[in-house]
């Protein structure tokens, strides 16, 4: 989506302190932290919310949310990290293009 700035992001065409890409998935970290560490999860292809999801979507899921932990630990969360994913604005959702948030203090 043009207007999309983790569109925008995941093609590269703005820049992110990214910690993890591969041709499905990038995660960069949040420009406002949580937390000692707080990175964001996305899929590169656009996806509004988890509420705009279908069953195309499950393998995508899967591989996001089996990173979360990997990441999280290389990132110096091994304590335990918290996750989020708002959905929709009453959901507090601001970008709308899904994303797990994974945030936390070493
Ligand atoms: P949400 O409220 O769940 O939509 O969260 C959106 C998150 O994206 C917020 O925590 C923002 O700080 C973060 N964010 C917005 N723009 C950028 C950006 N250019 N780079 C990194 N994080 C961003």
């Amino acid at each position: 989506m043009s207007d999309c700035i983790f569109c925008k992001i995941a093609a590269g065409d703005i820049p992110a302190n990214k910690v993890y890409e591969d041709d499905d998935v990038v995660a960069f970290h949040d420009i406002k932290p949580a937390g000692d560490v707080h990175f964001l999860l996305v899929p590169k292809r656009h996806v509004e919310s988890l509420a705009h999801c279908g069953a195309d979507d499950a393998v995508m899921l899967g591989k996001l949310l089996l990173l979360v932990p990997k990441l999280a630990a290389e990132q110096g969360l091994e304590r335990g990290f918290k996750t989020a994913i708002n959905t929709g604005r009453g959901g507090g959702q601001e970008v709308f293009h899904l994303h797990v948030h994974v945030y936390g203090n070493k």
